[in-house]
Parts: structure tokens; C-alpha cells; sequence
């Protein structure tokens, strides 16, 4: 596909070229569960086109990326009322995966997800109980 880069995990999700429990797609962006989630239903938002960050992207990318982000609230309101988006740009700042995406970290009172003692990786069962949570509009 035009625009994503050879060797990057979230071009691969986008391109259905790499697993992931996806639950919101369309041409230009995709949402899917973070597998090492920091709480409950932690998910990412994320352009198909490849850009390591928000302001590599071309300005309709963006605003197809906040459309989305706007519709996984909504999902997410349905787990809690409370969450944290999040946007790391650049690894000082805690950036891993260079394809910019948006974390939606539902909150259910923890007092600092940002920094677990452990990340527990996404069991195959919760994953398909969130996705039949959070799949439909
Ligand atoms: P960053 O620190 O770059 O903002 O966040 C990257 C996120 O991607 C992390 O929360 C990490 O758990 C998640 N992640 C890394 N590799 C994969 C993967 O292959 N699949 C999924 N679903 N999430 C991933
Ligand atoms: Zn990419």
C-alpha cells in the first residue's frame, strides 16, 4: 500500500499484514487494542498512511485521525466515563513504535497507569470480550 514503510508493525496492522484485535477501521485510520495494555480496553488510534509523527502527517490524515479518536471515546465511555489520549512523539518522550498513533487509556481510579510495576500481555479471551464490547458503533 502506498504511504506505509517496510518493517513497521502498525503499517502492518493497518495493511491486515500483522495480527491485531481490531475494532474500528476505515480507509485512512484504524483502532485496535493495545497488547500490552496499561488498564482495562486500552486502545490505539492510528493513520494507515506511515508517519512517525502527528506533524509528518498531511493535514486531512490528521483530521480522519480525530474523527476516529472521537468515535473510540464514544466506545470507550461504554467501559468508563474516565480516560486518558496520550501522544508520544519522539523516544524522550516515551515513543517506541515510530507510526504515530493515539492511546485512549480508560481509567478506573489506578493512581499512575503511565508507570505499572508490570504490563501484562492481552489474553486471547478478554481481547474478544472487549472487541464484542467496543466493535459496533
Ligand atoms: P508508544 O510508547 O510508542 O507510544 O506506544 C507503543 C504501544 O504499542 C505500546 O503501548 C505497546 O504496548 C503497543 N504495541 C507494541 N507492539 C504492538 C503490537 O504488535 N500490537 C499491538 N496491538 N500493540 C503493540
Ligand atoms: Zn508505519
Amino acid at each position: 500500500m502506498a504511504g506505509t514503510a517496510d518493517g513497521c508493525i502498525f503499517c502492518d496492522i493497518g495493511a491486515h499484514r500483522a495480527p491485531a484485535y481490531i475494532l474500528y477501521e476505515d480507509e485512512t485510520t484504524a483502532a485496535f487494542l493495545d497488547l500490552f495494555p496499561f488498564t482495562r480496553g486500552h486502545l490505539l488510534v492510528i493513520p494507515k498512511r506511515h508517519g512517525a509523527r502527528l506533524t509528518d502527517l498531511p493535514f486531512e490524515d490528521q483530521t480522519a485521525l480525530l474523527r476516529t479518536l472521537d468515535e473510540i471515546c464514544r466506545r470507550t465511555e461504554r467501559l468508563t466515563s474516565d480516560y486518558n489520549v496520550a501522544l508520544n512523539a519522539g523516544a524522550a518522550a516515551g515513543q517506541v513504535v515510530f507510526h504515530v498513533h493515539l492511546h485512549v487509556i480508560p481509567r478506573y481510579g489506578e493512581a499512575n497507569p503511565f508507570h505499572p510495576r508490570t504490563r501484562v500481555r492481552l489474553e486471547d479471551g478478554e481481547a474478544q470480550t472487549l472487541l464484542r464490547e467496543l466493535s459496533h458503533s
